[in-house]
């Protein structure tokens, strides 16, 4: 037997099983053997019949003394059998089982947990676990062979047909026959006190105590975060030894001028990034830095203030949004900041190319629509649109989305290359950007608060920069979780809100109405509602689907007040600058992350009037309350990331597109211990042989890893 034996070769798994384990993502032995159990079930070896007590768990060793099916006026089966251990008879009793009475036959020998209770004055065990065993007082030995009772038990995560017992009971035969080729690539330097792999392996599943278990989780979860900060100091090392030919000049006149031209004063942490960005650009090394800040608080003006340095040293520099919105919108604040300078700003998406100087192109024009703005289509998009050289020769700044992407702009000079909310762009793209490029220095935006864990681990490759403080004068937006009963008072308060000159968002889950999902709002749907509800207002419909023409149209009639309400998916979440929409309803707010709400909420605040948050859930889960009730006090996105991470998980954070790119079974990203242990355990082994040829296991595990799952 081999770790990568596919199951479907061992006997007693034919095609229907091997469907159902492939649902699981169970394809080889190894593949089993590493999945883990969720939780176990404490069956202690106890007891006889005689001396349990009644409400107590159980495990018993006897024999069936008779069995039977008995067929209920509802239509049910149960099943019950005498059981006797040698000192009391006992009723066991299963329900919907009557395959039951085939496996089982009277005197055949047992061991059964469960709970003792009692049913119509007799002594029972309702729905016992059990399996067979040699006969009546087993030795201890005998008692630790078990795998379903008497034990601790693990449970599995299971699907339809395949249930955790008949998952068990595969692991535990194949376990001892794969233990010894399961090789160990952590040289004990490393391991430092910790489990062996295969013993690891071997106690997740079955475990003497939950002591072992707490070791083991203790040995696997180091190796997944090990991999994963090894594979980003790396990628760290790897980026400082790429050499950038000429380091940038930055005149420390050019930058008070500039800034001084901005219409305000950057605030303390502007500043602060600032200089960490400036003092990169003038370095040898390229830049390799995140930006993180909340929505607000001026990251893009930071960003403009690097364009317009390199600019001055004669190098262009891209901007890629994540959705052709925000790169249009973008495109209007950057050149504004830019061009009374001189600077040509350019825009390039899927369905436009031009800069603000070739005159009529701006704004739109019914000769580049439509184009398809999907994401992923823009490439092809692009093709039939303007000759670019004109775009290129004009524009020193070039703002657009995936297209800057396409083969055919030319992105030789390009001295830097910034990307907006860098979680939404898959790894190819980016590595395809920066090997455009000569001399790229790399500044990736994000409003995604990242707790301190997470960048450690996921980001451990990039120089991170925080803004964390606001420009003055922002209002706290009032957020409310209003019951559904007070919907209608919600609509009255909104109406009365725009009547007074506010524009509001009311932002929706899904686009369209889901069959599975039957109570979750969808935009379209919605729209039409709210229509009727606000019969004197004009209202406007914002999704992802949306023809870029249509999406910009509007987006300029909410933006020049014609639209007092935009019904939206989250496709708004990120980056849009409305400074006179006040008001956030958030419908279905349960399917939200609570960063990701904070998101959405800073939509609104952006002037000086009061906004307002209404979040409604239509779940009515009171953890999700709770959980939703911290939108109300906390105005923090990453205290609100870190309730996420503590609450959900760390797939919260980055939302569904990200998952699948590393996924944790066992290690918590909120264990901030086992994060830096990790750490500093991957740095050590790295100063110590960079190119890790002295350990081609890890180094091969690394290179799988990296073929798939890694952040670049
Ligand atoms: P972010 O990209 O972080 O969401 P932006 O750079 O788009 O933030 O800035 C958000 C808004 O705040 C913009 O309207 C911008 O002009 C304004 N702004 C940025 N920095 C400041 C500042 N220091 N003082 C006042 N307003 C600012
Ligand atoms: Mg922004």
């Amino acid at each position: 037997m081999e770790l990568n034996t596919p199951l479907y070769t061992l006997t007693g798994i034919g095609s229907s099983l091997t469907l159902k384990l492939s649902r699981l993502n169970l394809n080889t032995v190894w593949d089993l053997i590493y999945h883990f159990p969720f939780r176990y079930d404490d069956f202690p070896n106890t007891s006889s019949i005689k001396d349990a007590q009644i409400g107590q768990i159980v495990t018993l060793q006897g024999e069936i003394w008779s069995i039977a099916n008995i067929y209920t006026k509802f239509g049910k089966v149960l099943t019950q059998a005498i059981f006797n251990d040698g000192t009391s008879p006992l009723t066991l009793t299963w329900f919907n089982q009557p395959y039951l009475t085939k496996q089982l036959k009277t005197g055949d020998r047992l061991q059964i947990s469960g709970k003792l209770t009692k049913y119509k004055n007799k002594l029972t065990i309702i729905v016992p676990k059990w399996e067979r065993t040699l006969g009546y007082g087993l030795s201890t030995s005998d008692v630790s062979s078990s795998i379903h009772t008497g034990r601790l038990v693990p449970v599995y995560p299971e699907t339809a047909g395949l249930t955790s017992k008949w998952i068990r009971t595969k692991i535990a035969t194949l376990l001892p026959q794969v233990l010894n080729k399961i090789e160990d690539s952590l040289p004990s330097s490393i391991r430092d006190g910790m489990l062996p792999l295969h013993e690891a392996i071997s106690y997740i599943h079955l475990p003497d105590s939950m002591n072992d278990v707490e070791k083991a989780r203790e040995r696997l979860g180091f190796d997944e975060l090990f991999y994963v900060s090894l594979a980003t100091q790396k990628a760290r090392l790897e980026w400082n030894r790429k050499p950038l030919v000429k380091p940038l000049t930055v005149a420390e006149n050019d930058l008070k001028s500039f800034i001084k031209s901005l219409p305000f004063n950057l605030t303390g942490a502007q500043e602060k990034v600032l200089k960490e960005i400036v003092s990169d650009l003038k370095n040898i090394q390229p830049m390799n830095r995140l930006l993180q800040g909340e929505v607000g608080s001026g990251k893009t003006v930071v960003t403009t203030v690097a364009a317009y340095l390199v600019y001055k040293n004669n190098l262009r520099t891209l901007l890629m949004a994540p959705t052709e919105i925000l790169a249009f919108q973008h495109f209007e604040t950057v050149s504004g900041l830019l061009e009374p300078f001189g600077i040509r700003v350019g825009i390039y998406t899927g369905s436009r190319k031009f800069t603000k100087h070739s005159p009529g192109r701006w704004p739109a024009s019914p000769a580049f629509g439509p184009a398809s703005t999907r994401l992923g289509e823009a490439g092809v998009a692009s093709q039939r649109g303007e000759p670019n050289g004109l775009l290129e020769s004009e524009s020193d700044v070039i703002i657009g989305t995936h297209a800057l992407l396409s083969q055919k702009l030319n992105t030789q000079d390009v001295g830097l290359i910034i990307i907006d909310e860098q979680q939404r762009f898959g790894v190819e793209q980016r590595t395809i950007l920066r090997n455009r490029a000569k001399l790229p220095h790399f500044l990736t935006m994000t409003a995604t608060p990242i707790p301190r864990t997470v960048a450690l681990t996921l980001y451990g490759d990039l120089d991170l920069s925080i803004i964390d403080e606001m420009p003055k004068g922002r209002p706290q937006i009032k957020t409310f979780l209003v019951p559904e009963k007070k919907r209608a008072d919600g609509y009255k308060f909104i109406e009365k809100k725009i009547k007074m000159g506010d524009q509001a968002y009311i932002i929706t889950p899904l686009i369209e109405p889901s069959e599975t999902l039957t109570t979750v709002k969808a935009a379209k749907i919605e729209f039409v509602r709210l229509k009727k509800i606000f019969p004197t207002l004009t209202l406007g419909l914002l999704h992802g689907r949306m023809k870029a023409k249509d999406k910009e149209q509007v987006l300029k009639d909410f933006r020049s007040g014609h639209i007092h309400i935009l019904v939206s998916t989250s496709v708004v979440e990120v980056g849009m600058d409305i400074p006179n929409a006040t008001i956030m309803v958030i419908e279905g707010a349960e399917r939200f992350g609570l960063a990701q709400l904070h998101q959405l909420r800073g939509r609104i605040g952006r002037g000086t009037k009061t906004s307002y948050c209404l979040v409604y859930t239509s779940g009515v889960s009171t953890d999700d309350r709770r959980r939703l009730k911290y939108l109300e006090t906390t105005f923090d996105g990453l205290k609100l990331a870190e309730l996420d991470l503590k609450i959900r998980g760390s797939g919260e954070i980055f939302g569904t597109r990200q998952s699948g790119r590393f996924e944790f079974k066992i290690a918590s990203l909120s264990n901030l211990i086992m994060v830096e242990k990790t750490k500093a355990a991957a740095q050590k082994l790295l100063s110590d042989n960079p190119s890790l040829d002295k350990h081609p296991q890890i180094k091969r595990k690394l290179e799988q890893l990296a073929s798939n799952v890694m952040p670049d």
